[in-house]
């Protein structure tokens, strides 16, 4: 019985020649549709040879090859809802480009464009030339230059400017950001010695004097982006450390992390460090993520003097951390928003969504409330809760934004901790675009900020 079952599977070739198949083989490629079909006969076979009694038809064959090659087809990155209550969220992608800097990024890379040339002198030119001007303009630098992230920009500044000798940081500073970015590997990556100075909570200008010497080549200070120092706590003001500096005839770097252009406290957002009063310190080079608070594509911002980045120019280290075309064009685009600051809260995406009043935001919550409640149905209970978002990616780490959530309580009767709310979770994960919340004390919390296709929202949860 079970080898006349196995005899009566079809060849790969004989489902080659359905019509549905032949389809298939234009869209996905023959090497696909093949690989596919062998692999769903195999398990078949398998099957059989483990006991299965029922043989598939050739339509039921070939309705799951096809579902088989959608799935496969899918982009790996794919769009997601990000409801997880912080908005600049390092994994989710940071920050959300405006339609003019994601067009922008698409033009430069679909068509031939002026990346290094200089049209009127009809030679080579400089790829920062796009952005050097309106990065100096906003910040009152008298140069600028872009690589690849910020964690770049750090080993590129080090790396011209320090290699072999050493750099006094204070041991309040020493960082580690997400995703294996610490600052004692990145300096030692870089090729200098850190000189660890003062203590964990207090730090003097007495001790960065006593630190410098012979082998000092800068002194440098890191925004501590991700986490506070609070209580007895004490770090040298950026101006004292700048004197400091120069009266030793040494750069004076400031690692801003975040950095914005504009002071937030205008658009009702906590004040966050900007280049420009760094530089107005007396620091000779900041440096600074595109894609944080600045709201714009993934890029590495060094801004200070023109001597200093020209080195930074030549090193051949800048060719291999260079920021892409299609980033140079967003950026361009996103600083031309900045020449009109009271347009930000509606040009800017990323301020948009941290300046959302938490009134508009629970409104949204309840028009929502009863589609989740359906979506849920026995499941689990919503109700809607006022939480606070995080601004994300080491911006401002103790400041938060009060927002609105649905709150989803796992019904009773299932564990209020462990999996059940886990579960749920998956859930959404699981929509055609996948929706991403949180989950805190046995609840699914669903912080509504950044959600803004509402309509798509809902649609899908039907
Ligand atoms: C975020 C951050 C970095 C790394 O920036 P990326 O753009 O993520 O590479 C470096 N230093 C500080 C202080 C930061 O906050």
């Amino acid at each position: 019985m079970r080898l006349v079952r196995l005899a009566s599977i079809p060849s790969v070739d004989r489902l080659l020649q359905d019509p549905r198949v032949a389809t298939a083989v234009v869209s996905h490629g023959r090497g696909r549709v093949v690989d596919e079909l062998r692999a769903l006969l195999d398990g078949e076979r398998a099957a059989i040879k483990a006991g299965a009694v029922g043989l598939a038809s050739d339509a039921a064959r070939i309705d799951t090859l096809l579902a088989r090659l959608e799935v496969a087809a899918r982009p790996s990155m794919r769009r997601v809802f990000n409801l997880s209550g912080t908005v600049l969220h390092t994994n989710l992608g940071r920050a959300l480009l405006p339609p003019e800097a994601a067009a922008a990024a698409a033009a430069a890379m679909s068509q031939a464009c002026n990346l290094e040339y200089d049209l009127d002198a009809g030679e080579r030119g400089e790829r920062d030339a796009h952005v050097e001007a309106a990065l100096c303009r906003h910040t009152g630098a008298e140069a600028a230059t872009v690589v690849n992230n910020n964690a770049a920009a750090v080993f590129l500044v080090l790396h011209t400017l320090a290699h072999g000798r050493e750099v006094p940081v204070s041991r309040g500073e020493l960082i580690e950001i997400g995703g294996a970015f610490r600052m004692p590997e990145i300096m030692q990556s870089a090729g200098c010695r850190l000189r660890e100075v003062g203590t964990t909570n207090r730090t003097h200008l007495e001790d960065f004097a006593a630190a410098i010497g012979e082998q000092t080549a800068a002194l440098m200070k890191v925004h501590t982006s991700n986490y506070a120092v609070v209580g007895f706590s004490a770090a040298v003001p950026e101006g004292e450390l700048a004197a400091l500096a120069h009266a030793h005839g040494l750069p004076f770097i400031v690692d801003l992390g975040s950095g914005t252009l504009v002071d937030l406290q205008r658009y009702g957002l906590p004040a966050e460090a900007t280049p420009m009063a760094s530089l107005r310190a007396g620091a000779d080079l900041v440096l600074f993520s595109g894609d944080k608070l600045l709201g714009g594509p993934q890029a590495g911002i060094i801004v200070g003097r023109r001597v200093l980045v020209e080195r930074l120019r030549r090193s051949p280290v800048k060719r291999a951390l260079r920021l892409g075309k299609g980033s140079i064009a967003a950026l361009a685009a996103v600083l031309r928003l900045y020449d009109r600051p009271d347009t930000l809260p509606q040009t800017l995406p990323t301020l948009r969504l941290l300046a959302r009043p938490a009134g508009e935001i629970r409104a949204m919550a309840e028009r929502l409330l009863p589609g989740v409640r359906r979506f849920f149905g026995e499941e689990a209970s919503v109700e809607i809760a006022d939480c606070q978002s995080q601004i994300g990616s080491g911006s401002l780490p103790v400041d938060r934004l009060p927002s609105a959530a649905l709150q989803v309580v796992p019904a009773a009767g299932t564990k209020r901790s462990g999996s059940a709310p886990e579960a749920l979770a998956r859930k959404l994960r699981a929509l055609p675009v996948p929706v991403i919340g949180r989950v805190h004390a046995g609840m699914l919390w669903l912080d509504l900020r950044c959600l803004e296709d509402e309509a798509a929202f809902l649609d899908q949860l039907r």
